[in-house]
């Protein structure tokens, strides 16, 4: 698995195999953001410091930002869509990824930091 692809999937950095939330499942509202304390499969702390995954906050927005300019470009330039109808489009489309983007932006910025070793 390449480093996208096991970010996608929200899995462990250094080995891409353990998984980094309880719950994978980022709809599952009540367990987002509960994240395991250590990798099953490498051991690995997800917690590397106290506030670590603030910065993860930044990746968050990013994405928010860039889903937003690819739709409004997206139906702006090839739909008959009105401004206004593309607007509405991205605030469902906020709502709708909020959640995975929570949990995909602390994958990101935990892979930021954590190489990933051949070995594990
Ligand atoms: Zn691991």
């Amino acid at each position: 698995m390449n480093s996208v692809l096991s970010t996608l999937k929200l899995k462990c950095p250094k080995c891409r195999k353990g998984n980094l939330f309880i719950n994978q499942n980022p709809y599952a509202l009540r367990q987002l953001n509960k994240m395991n304390k250590c990798c099953s499969n490498c051991n690995l702390k997800f917690v590397i410091e106290p506030g670590f995954y603030q910065g993860a906050a930044y990746v968050s927005y990013a994405l928010q930002i860039l889903t937003s300019i690819v739709i409004f470009n997206l139906f702006f330039w090839f739909t008959p869509f009105t401004i206004n109808q593309i607007l509405i489009m991205i605030c469902i489309s906020t709502i709708v990824m909020t959640p995975y983007y929570v949990v995909l932006s602390r994958s990101v910025w935990l892979a930021f930091f954590v190489p990933f070793d051949k070995e594990k």
